[in-house]
């Protein structure tokens, strides 16, 4: 490993082989140091939805503008990799579980009626029964949007870091970085076993362990592990033509049928469970009834799998994107929580600006570290 690279990359998840793959094609010399394979973690789990409509506050815009490159981004790296990213274009169905969430759902249809590529109807609950008989008769009417875009997340992380391979993008598997390596506060490297590897550019994309390299930096990363679990059932037929939304024994809920014909009931968030990702009983309950309260139905059909993962979070819920303060040429792209697949192009194209030209003009100057240090 004695190569010199533009930049090197820690961390081989979809926020890593993002920026990665970006940098390739802005012709840089890219190194990405990855502990799992492609896809071992949250980037291979996740539930795949992406939906902008359902964000609000500071990171509103940064996702819709996402949106828009997945629209143009996935066909590209399917082309490129070869790997079928399993995109289905659906509509969003807001279920009103309760009479008191009409007036809350009234206002977001103004919302997402605002957005110029969306639609957005409410629906009564026989408008909502006629859609899909097997939706709960208990419902108070819902919101139609349309239309989000499912994917299979680990397919779109394997076709991204495939598709940075394909441009040049060199991936240390099974590699951990250890240590960063300076010329005073410069980044110059990092150390890999006892290897040097030696680059212009430094980044951090470590999802959940990014806290892990405060060390490395002198300052606090705040990023910490928030645990979800998933539940698969086997396939349904005839097909789920919505993603169907909803609140519900004090939690939300995803029903999702995916391109295989499962469908997936997401997701539990558990905080301060460090790094555990064994699957619970409780979970399994607690999905099984928050699904089931929207399509009964599901209540019997057979599990095919539960999984679990972490997103990275961080205290105000919005990422850490841009320069490390008070070092040279290291960057961090971190705590996307649960919006890290929907949320990929943007960072992996604004940090390729940052990195490659020193400026970028998507706007995610809020985002930066400096926000946790400010007094
Ligand atoms: C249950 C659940 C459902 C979700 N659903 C959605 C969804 O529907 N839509 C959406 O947009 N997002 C969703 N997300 C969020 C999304 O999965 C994450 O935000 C995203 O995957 C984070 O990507 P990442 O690359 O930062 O982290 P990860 O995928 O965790 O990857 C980080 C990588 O860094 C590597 N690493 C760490 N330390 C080192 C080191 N020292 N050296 C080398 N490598 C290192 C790790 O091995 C790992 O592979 C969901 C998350 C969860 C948990």
């Amino acid at each position: 490993m004695s190569r010199q690279y533009d930049a090197i990359i820690v961390g081989g998840g979809v926020i890593g082989s993002s920026i990665a793959y970006r940098l390739a094609s802005d012709g840089l010399s890219v190194g990405v140091i990855a502990r799992d394979p492609v896809g071992s973690h949250a980037s291979g789990y996740a539930l795949g939805l992406l939906n902008p409509t359902s964000q609000t506050g500071n990171i509103e815009s940064l996702i819709h503008q996402s949106f828009k490159m997945h629209q143009e981004i996935l066909e590209l790296v399917q082309e490129e990799s070869g790997v079928d990213v399993q995109a289905r274009a659906m509509p969003h169905l807001e279920l009103a579980l309760e009479q008191s969430e009409i007036a809350a759902l009234m206002k977001e249809h103004d919302r997402i009626a605002a957005f110029s590529n969306f639609t957005c109807e409410w629906i009564r609950s026989d408008e909502i029964k006629r859609l899909d008989s097997r939706i709960t008769d208990k419902v108070y009417g819902g919101l139609l949007v349309d239309k989000v875009i499912a994917i299979d997340s680990y397919n779109f992380t394997l076709a991204t870091a495939k598709a940075a391979k394909s441009k040049g993008v060199e991936y240390f598997l099974g590699e951990a970085a250890t240590e960063i390596i300076y010329d005073h506060d410069r980044a110059i490297g990092v150390v890999v076993g006892v290897d040097r590897i030696h680059s212009g550019a430094v980044v951090l994309a470590m999802g959940p362990w990014s806290g892990g390299a405060s060390l490395w930096v002198d300052i606090d990363i705040p990023v910490a592990p928030q645990k979800g679990e998933i539940l698969r059932l086997e396939k349904v037929d005839p097909r789920l033509e919505f993603h169907v939304h909803g609140f519900t024994h004090g939690s939300s809920c995803s029903i999702l049928q995916k391109a295989d014909g499962t469908v997936w009931l997401a997701a539990t968030v558990e905080d301060d469970t460090g790094f555990d990702v064994a699957l619970s009983e409780e979970a399994r309950k607690s999905l099984s009834l928050r699904g089931s309260r929207m399509m009964p139905f599901l209540q019997s059909h057979p599990i095919s799998l539960q999984t679990a993962c972490m997103r990275p979070v961080t205290p105000d819920g919005d990422p850490i994107l841009g320069k490390v303060p008070g070092k040279e040429r290291l960057f961090i792209a971190s705590g996307t929580g649960g919006q890290g697949i929907l949320l990929a192009p943007v960072i992996g194209s604004s940090m390729a600006d940052l990195i490659s030209t020193g400026e970028t003009g998507i706007d995610i100057l809020q985002f930066g570290m400096e926000r946790f240090s400010a007094t």
